[in-house]
C-alpha cells in the first residue's frame, strides 16, 4: 500500500566505464523497479527513471553494492567526469580516462552525506590513489576549508552544477568546449604524456527571451604540466567556488563569470590558488567527432564494438540482446557522451558469434541506423522532464524521417552528414547549440531553430529562427538544405555553409521559398 512516487536516479561513472557486474545489475534493477528501459544519458552515465519511492533504498544499496556510485550525479557540485569511451591501450588515451577518473574522485563529497542519505549503514569504500587525497588537503595557497568535512566544497557546495571533460587530441566525442573545464591531454613526440591544455567557461543551459543567458564555448585557459593537473583543476574550482554568482542560479554557472571578468583576470585569479602560471596552451591538431561505432581493435589484441542506442533508450529487443551478449562473455562495456554504448574485451575469435547475436537483435553495426541518426542526439523531455515545452526524445524519430525526407527530395545523397540536436526546452542537455541544425522546444507545438554548429562540434550555433511550428518545418530545412547542395563548396559541412552565406542571405532564401 502507501503511496508511490517517481524518482531519476543517475549513476556515477568517469569515462562512461560500467563494468560487467553494473551493468547486468542496472539491466536488472530497470524491470524490477523502473518501467523496463535504460537510459544512457550525454554525461556517459545511466538514468533510472519511473522507481517508486519503498523501493529507492534497495534501488541504491544494488547500484552501490555493484560500484556504480551515485555520487556527484545531481547537485550544485561536480558531475560525472567525461573522456572519450573507446577502450584503446595508446598512452594518451588510458592517461585520459585515469586523469578522469582521478578528477571525479578529487572533487567528490566527502561527507558522505549523499550516500548517507539512501543507504544507512552500509559502507562505500574505494580506494584512492594518495596523489588524490594530497591534492585534496592541500591548502598552500588557501584553497581548502580546513576544518570542514568538506576541504574544497565546504558547507555551501559550488552555486551551480560543474561539468568537466579530459580527452586526447583530435577525439571531440565528449564535446570538449561545452564543459566548465576541457582537459587535453599533451603528448611528446614518443607518445608519451606530458601535460595538458586547459579550457574553461563552457556551458549550454540558457533561458528563453532573456538575452542575458547564453550559450558558451570554452577558451583556453593554459598548459600545465601533467603533475600539476589536479592542483590546476582544484584551483579553478576554488576561484568558482568563491566567485560564481550565488544570488540568482540562471547567472552562477562559471561561464557567467568568465563572461563578466573576461579570461585574463579569471587566470590571473585561478592562479593565486594555483601557486603557478598558467603556460601558454601547445598547439593541437585539429578535431573530429569520433563516434566509436562499429568493430575496432584496442591495440593489445582485443577488439571493441561501439552500438548506436537510440537517444539512449535500452529497451525491447535491444535491451535482451545487449543483456545476453554481455552476460554470456562477461563483458565490460562503457557509455559515450552520444549516449550509445561500446562492448568491450572481445576477443577475436567471439567476433563472429558476437556479430550473429547483433544481427538477430537488429543490432548489425554500422549499417543498422540512419546516418543522420549516427550524430543525433534528443533529450528526454515529455513526459519525463518536468521543464520540458516540446517533445524531444518521442519526435526525434519523426523528425530524422522528414529531414531524410526532404535530402531526398533536394537530391542530397544518403551519406551526408548533419549534426542535429533536439532539446524540449533551452536548458539544452542534448548540446543543441553545438548542433549543425538545433532545433530547441519553445512553445507546445513549436521549435526554435539554431545553425552553426559544425562537425566537429567547434563552434556554437546561433538562432536562425524562432517558433516554428512543428509541422512547417520542411519550410525552413528545404530551402535550405537545397540551397547547401547547390551552393557549397567541395565537401563543405552544413555547419560551415551556413557560416559562410551568412543569417541574413539564409532568411532571404528562407523567406522566398514556396
Ligand atoms: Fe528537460 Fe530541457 Fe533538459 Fe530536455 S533540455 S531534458 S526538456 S531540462
Amino acid at each position: 500500500g502507501g503511496r508511490s512516487y517517481s524518482f531519476m536516479l543517475r549513476t556515477k561513472n568517469p569515462s562512461g566505464k560500467v563494468s560487467n557486474q553494473l551493468y547486468l545489475a542496472m539491466d536488472d534493477l530497470a524491470d524490477q523497479f523502473g518501467i523496463g528501459t535504460l537510459r544512457l544519458t550525454t554525461r556517459q552515465t545511466f538514468q533510472l527513471h519511473g522507481v517508486i519511492k519503498q523501493d529507492l533504498k534497495t534501488v541504491m544499496s544494488t547500484i552501490i553494492r555493484n560500484m556504480g556510485s551515485t555520487l556527484g550525479a545531481c547537485g550544485d557540485l561536480n558531475r560525472n567526469v567525461l573522456a572519450p569511451a573507446a577502450p584503446f591501450v595508446r598512452k594518451d588515451y588510458v592517461f585520459a580516462q585515469q586523469t578522469a577518473d582521478n578528477i571525479a574522485a578529487l572533487l567528490t563529497p566527502q561527507s558522505g552525506f549523499y550516500y548517507d542519505m539512501w543507504v544507512d549503514g552500509e559502507q562505500f569504500m574505494t580506494a584512492e590513489p594518495p596523489e588524490v587525497v594530497k591534492a585534496r588537503n592541500d591548502n598552500t595557497h588557501g584553497t581548502n576549508f580546513p576544518d570542514s568535512a568538506e576541504p574544497i566544497y565546504g558547507t555551501q557546495f559550488l552555486p551551480r552544477k560543474f561539468k568537466i571533460a579530459v580527452t586526447v587530441p583530435t577525439d571531440n566525442s565528449v564535446d570538449l568546449f561545452t564543459n566548465d573545464i576541457g582537459v587535453v591531454v599533451v603528448s611528446d613526440d614518443n607518445g608519451e604524456p606530458q601535460g595538458f591544455n586547459i579550457y574553461v567557461g563552457g556551458g549550454m543551459g540558457r533561458t528563453h527571451r532573456m538575452e542575458t543567458t547564453f550559450p558558451r564555448l570554452a577558451e583556453p585557459i593554459g598548459y600545465v604540466p601533467k603533475e600539476d593537473i589536479l592542483y590546476a583543476v582544484k584551483a579553478i574550482v576554488v576561484t568558482q567556488r568563491e566567485n560564481g554568482r550565488r544570488d540568482d542560479r540562471r547567472y552562477s554557472r562559471l561561464k557567467y563569470l568568465l563572461d563578466s571578468w573576461g579570461i585574463e583576470k579569471f587566470r590571473s585569479v585561478t592562479e593565486q590558488y594555483y601557486g603557478k602560471k598558467f603556460e601558454p596552451t601547445r598547439e593541437l591538431p585539429e578535431w573530429e567527432f569520433k563516434s566509436h561505432l562499429g568493430w575496432h581493435e584496442t591495440g593489445d589484441g582485443l577488439l571493441f564494438c561501439g552500438l548506436h542506442v537510440d537517444s539512449g533508450r535500452v529497451k525491447g529487443i535491444t535491451k535482451k540482446t545487449l543483456r545476453e551478449i554481455i552476460e554470456k562473455y562477461s563483458l565490460n562495456v562503457r557509455i559515450t557522451p552520444n549516449q550509445n554504448i561500446v562492448l568491450c574485451d572481445i576477443r577475436r575469435s567471439w567476433k563472429r558469434p558476437i556479430t550473429v547475436a547483433l544481427a538477430q537483435g537488429g543490432l548489425l553495426p554500422p549499417t543498422y541506423v540512419d546516418p543522420l541518426n549516427i550524430t543525433a542526439m534528443a533529450c528526454p523531455a515529455l513526459p519525463l522532464c518536468p521543464l520540458a515545452i516540446t517533445e524531444a526524445e518521442r519526435g526525434i524519430p519523426d523528425l530524422l524521417k522528414r529531414v531524410r525526407g526532404v535530402f531526398e527530395k533536394v537530391g542530397l545523397s544518403y551519406n551526408e552528414s548533419v549534426v542535429i540536436r533536439v532539446t524540449g526546452c533551452p536548458n539544452g542537455c542534448a548540446r543543441p547549440y553545438m548542433a549543425e541544425l538545433g532545433l530547441v522546444g519553445d512553445g507546445p507545438n513549436s521549435y526554435q531553430i539554431w545553425l552553426g554548429g559544425t562537425p566537429a562540434q567547434t563552434s556554437l550555433a546561433r538562432t536562425f529562427k524562432n517558433k516554428v511550428k512543428i509541422q512547417d518545418l520542411e519550410k525552413v530545412f528545404e530551402p535550405l538544405f537545397y540551397h547547401w547542395r547547390l551552393d557549397r563548396k567541395a565537401k563543405e559541412s552544413f555547419g560551415d555553409f551556413t557560416n559562410r552565406m551568412g543569417f541574413e542571405k539564409l532568411e532571404e532564401i528562407v523567406d522566398k521559398w514556396t
